[in-house]
């Protein structure tokens, strides 16, 4: 057995940063947010191909469970971090790491959770190795802070990893389940994506949150033997006129990824003296 750094019993007392890669994901750990209150940073505005910002919805939420919107708060929309890591404009990218890294040293965080990489959704993706190159940037500099990941695609209620591996179960109360529901139907622009989980899944299996243990080069390596959904997407999206290009795994995001590593382990040393800068909206991209 291995002994897990990390029970449900604590969360109410760690510091804890939420990291995801659009406004709306937190619902899905609603109730691990109003207990854990972490400091939640958001890579993009959400706007998708609707070109509505849904970030007020999210401070709304991030407002009625007592949490504080991190400094990294809708700086990208879909579109840009699209065509950044398709056209291997990597920069704002590293920038967003070392910014990323320096915030959470200042909050002093005991642990981070954020998106799954699932090949699903590239922003999702970028979210993932993002937050294992800060993390990484901090253990080397002697952080020893935990990294968890949570499913957007995959069913919330299910884990492959057991307790006994460091994953943290977290069971609502009716009480924290109705709290979630509310505010999940609350939140306009997802509600086609909540009545779809409703129909699929049932949304009696958003009563269950897991945190999962996650290495910090998810994403950097375990998409390289299949191929993401998001690369046959593309393909209808340019057969249909929509998109002009495709974005591909091995020929767009596995050389971001490698970019991100590199500068997460060889400038190491360096990031105590950076100053963190504030992100907002189109402050990088
Ligand atoms: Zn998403």
């Amino acid at each position: 057995m291995i002994y897990s750094p990390l029970t449900t019993s604590d969360l109410a007392n760690r510091k804890a940063a939420l990291v995801v890669g659009h406004p709306g994901h937190e619902l899905r750990l609603h109730g691990w947010l109003e207990i854990a209150r972490p400091h939640v940073f958001v890579l993009t505005d959400g706007s998708g191909g609707a070109a509505q910002s849904r970030l007020n919805c999210s401070e709304q939420v991030l407002r009625e469970a007592n949490c504080e919107p991190g400094s990294i708060f809708g700086v990208f929309t879909d579109k840009q971090i699209y065509e950044l890591i398709i056209n291997s404009r990597f920069d704002p990218f590293i920038a967003l790491v070392t910014t990323l890294a320096d915030r959470l040293r200042e909050l002093d965080v005991d642990y981070v959770v954020g998106d799954a990489c699932e090949g699903y959704n590239p922003s999702h993706d970028l979210c993932r190795i993002v937050l294992g190159a800060a993390v990484q940037r901090l253990r080397s500099q002697g952080m020893p802070l935990l990294n968890f990941s949570f499913p957007l695609h995959s069913r919330p209620d299910e884990c492959d990893l057991p307790t006994d591996y460091g994953s943290v179960r977290l069971d609502l109360t009716n009480d924290q389940f109705e709290r979630k529901m509310a505010a999940a139907w609350g939140y306009t622009p997802l509600v086609p994506e909540v009545e779809e989980s409703q129909r699929l899944i049932g949304l009696d299996a958003f009563r269950v949150e897991w945190l999962r243990p996650t290495s910090t080069k998810a994403g950097f390596e375990n998409l390289a033997a299949w191929r993401p959904y998001y690369e046959t997407y593309g393909e209808q999206q340019v057969a249909s006129g929509r998109y002009a290009r495709v974005l591909r795994y091995r020929e767009h995001f596995r050389p971001l990824a490698d970019a991100l590593w590199e500068h997460a382990t060889s400038q190491s040393g360096t990031g105590a003296s950076t100053r963190s800068r504030s992100l907002r909206k189109s402050a990088v991209a």
